[in-house]
């Protein structure tokens, strides 16, 4: 994968470029979906992570799918390498063994408040993380933010971290994701270093844990993490988790742990709107120092994807195509360049395929989309679906109701209001939406 990646970013990067920063990046394993790449060093990895992860993630993600994650990890010197020959394999895999004192934060210094856009669909969770930040401790803990891929998340962990430290400098932080809570766990109980284990998470003043819900199911991080929490809580320090989902929706969550984390805050980031959306891409262009002309952000911003970083992706791939060919960015160029991302495939989804797809999704027959049956389980799929029409397809009122088993033209109407209203207040079922206009456009 990570060679196909490397072929495919040469087509759009320059070649020095190419050479400089990406050539050199190695790849040392996956596990699971995480794809852990190498870089020879420091410097090249925080050039690489501060240009182009997103641009690689995209494309790796574009070889394997929209879940892979990348790890960039620094290359050990040669003479510190640990010689383990029973298990090479996993050493390759698992570069982090149990850290003993650790006194890096492991936060991103781009990730702050002030290159955070806050726009309507994170106003709030923006709000909670900023009050944390200020006074820890204080009337959210915990902090639970919650919110779909690349909404900015894992940013507003990182920021309330890097806030607190530029406050306080001695101030004991740590950020991990919760895959790597549980491989430091792997490792200290396979060294029975337990105590250097619960020392070092115990003793933070902010316990800063990304993407929780992988440690549902996994039975004894659960338990090392509730004993970390219940430390943490009741010394009076802060805990601030993000995932995907909310608690109460994350399968083979432990109930005591659930309970936990519905004690504080829990707030949510939705998608960004198309306003927000240009705020976004136009604050990286201005920090990347592309000049991007209005309607090209409109443009960008219009696409379907509510994924910050696939944005911030398509605007990094334009800049690089801009001082690539010498032109400045143009709606013309942005077409060019992003035509294999930006489809504009309203033309081709016809309501048969909506009604095939969405029929599928919700395991009813396209038969029962089309009938009259009020049936609860029926009504809602069948306004989504119509509303779907409405959105991805060029037909009228009246020819979606034809289609729909000869509905009156009103009843469309109402259906796509019905649907509209409800994906402001509804949560899941705006999920559903998207997924579902996602699965159709691809
Ligand atoms: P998540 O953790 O929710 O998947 P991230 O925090 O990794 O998402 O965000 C993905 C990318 O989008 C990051 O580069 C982040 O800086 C950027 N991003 C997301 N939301 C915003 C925002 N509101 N303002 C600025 N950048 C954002
Ligand atoms: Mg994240």
């Amino acid at each position: 994968v990570w060679l196909q990646a490397q072929s495919n970013l040469a087509k759009v990067l320059t070649h020095q470029t190419f050479n400089t920063w990406i050539e050199p990046i190695k790849y040392l394993g996956s596990k699971r979906n995480v794809l852990l790449l190498e870089a020879p060093n420091q410097f090249v990895r925080d050039r690489v992570s501060e240009s182009y992860l997103p641009m690689i993630l995209e494309s790796v993600q574009s070889l394997t799918d929209s879940q892979t994650k990348i790890e960039l990890l620094i290359a050990k010197p040669k003479l510190e390498k640990p010689k383990q020959p029973a298990a090479p394999e996993a050493a390759a895999a698992e570069p982090e063994t149990c850290a003993g004192p650790d006194h890096s934060t492991n936060l991103n210094p781009k990730y702050t408040f002030d290159t955070f856009v806050c726009g309507g669909s994170n106003q709030f969770a923006h709000a909670a993380a900023q009050s944390v930040a200020n006074s820890p401790a204080g009337k959210y803990n915990p902090l639970f933010i919650y919110g779909g891929v690349g909404l900015g998340k894992t940013h507003l962990l990182n920021a309330i971290g890097n806030h607190v430290l530029s406050v306080n400098r001695k101030a004991r932080i740590c950020f991990y994701t919760s895959e790597k809570f549980m491989n430091e766990l792997i490792n200290c109980l396979r060294y029975q270093k337990m105590d250097q284990f619960r020392n070092k998470f115990r003793k933070m003043d902010i316990l800063l844990i990304d993407d929780i819900q992988f440690i549902a199911g996994k039975e004894r991080t659960q338990e090392e993490f509730f004993h970390t929490f219940n430390s943490l809580y009741e010394s009076h320090k802060q805990i601030v988790v993000t995932s995907d989902k909310f608690p109460k929706d994350i399968p083979g969550l432990e109930e005591r742990l659930r309970s936990r984390f519905e004690w504080g805050l829990i707030a949510d980031i939705q998608a960004p709107d198309t306003e927000t959306k240009v705020a976004i891409l136009r604050k990286k262009a201005d920090a990347d120092h592309i000049s991007l002309p209005d309607d090209v952000a409109l443009f960008l911003a219009s696409s379907s994807t509510t994924n910050v970083r696939e944005l911030e992706g398509m605007l990094i791939r334009l800049g690089a195509v801009s001082s690539l060919t010498g032109k400045n960015i143009t709606l013309d160029m942005a077409r060019e360049v992003l035509k294999d991302i930006i489809v504009d495939k309203s033309k081709e989804i016809t309501v048969e395929m909506i009604q095939k797809f969405v029929a599928e999704h919700f395991g009813l027959k396209v038969a029962d989309l089309k009938s009259d049956k009020r049936l609860k389980a029926l009504v809602i799929p069948r306004q989504i679906a119509i509303y779907l029409c409405r959105d991805l397809t060029k037909s009228s009122y009246p020819e979606i109701g034809e289609r729909f088993g000869g509905k009156d033209h009103s009843t469309i109407i109402h259906s796509v209001k019905k649907v509209e209203k409800l994906l402001s207040q509804d949560f899941e079922l705006r999920n559903t939406v998207d997924t579902l206009r996602k699965g159709l456009l691809s």
